[in-house]
């Protein structure tokens, strides 16, 4: 027969260092978490308080980040591979089941970065995990395909409408556009007879979307009716571009409270 343990008084702590990776985490961190499964991608959360139970175990409150492809809606072309939604559920975990600190980023200051890291993710979005809406549930889009920025994707910008074009999109190679001086999409060389010969010395702006032109991004809150932003919550039915696929296995609440 053991002896029970005295229970005690639940006590917030500022940090803990976890042992298994000799790193101490701080209310306010994000940190990779132990998926249940070791094939799966480790799990993101933001940690919200830190303390001790009733049998002075250390336990972290946190909230999840959601990976797009845990979302409702699904994985979607305008998605990086580092993009993750702020969510609503909340858990409480072992302490000991973090394995690592990263950095979640807002997405401008993620478009900035000079180099991304493996500890480097973003979220623009803040997603509610029971109704898989989003918010904000606009957000501007850019070429002729119409879609939100996938800072993984190459963009080349048109010097005279200043919109973004994926090379793909207007059948063209990375290789060629480097080789222009200047760049003008074919809606905006139809309009205006753009005189080619007047090209100047700039180099044609072919890199990732580099945000000097953050009129775009403030865009995606605005409500002027002129702004270009199309609504992507997964409702919309309208739009079959849009539309993702359903996957009516994902349980993600379940499987995150089991472990
Ligand atoms: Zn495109
Ligand atoms: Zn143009």
């Amino acid at each position: 027969m053991g002896m029970a343990r005295p229970r005690l008084p639940p006590k917030s702590l500022d940090s803990y260092t976890v042992k298994s990776i000799n790193k101490t985490i701080t209310v306010g961190d994000c940190v990779l978490m132990r998926p249940a499964e070791n094939s799966k991608l480790p799990y993101v959360a933001k940690i919200e308080k830190i303390e001790t139970d009733t049998r002075n175990q250390v336990k972290v409150h946190v909230r999840w980040y959601y990976r797009p492809e845990e979302s409702i809606g699904g994985r979607r072309p305008f998605h990086g591979s580092k993009e993750l939604f702020l969510s609503d559920h909340l858990d409480i975990q072992s302490a000991d089941t973090i394995e690592g600190i990263c950095v979640v980023h807002s997405f401008k200051s993620y478009i900035k970065l000079d180099a991304i890291g493996t500890e480097d993710y973003f979220s623009r979005f803040e997603y509610n995990s029971i109704t898989g809406a989003f918010n904000p549930d606009r957000v501007a889009v850019f070429c002729k395909c119409e879609m939100p920025y996938n800072p993984d994707d190459l963009m080349v910008q048109c010097e005279d409408c200043e919109d973004w074009f994926h090379p793909d999109c207007i059948q063209m190679k990375v290789e060629e556009l480097k080789m222009l001086d200047r760049f003008i999409c074919h809606v905006c060389s139809d309009e205006k007879k753009v005189n080619h010969a007047t090209s100047t010395d700039a180099d044609t702006k072919v890199h990732p979307f580099l945000c000097s032109d953050e009129k775009k991004i403030n865009h995606a809150a605005s409500t002027s009716p002129d702004t270009k932003v199309h609504p992507f919550i997964c409702s919309d039915e309208k739009k079959p571009i849009r539309a993702a696929p359903r996957k009516a296995d994902t349980k993600v609440d379940t499987k995150r409270r089991r472990r």
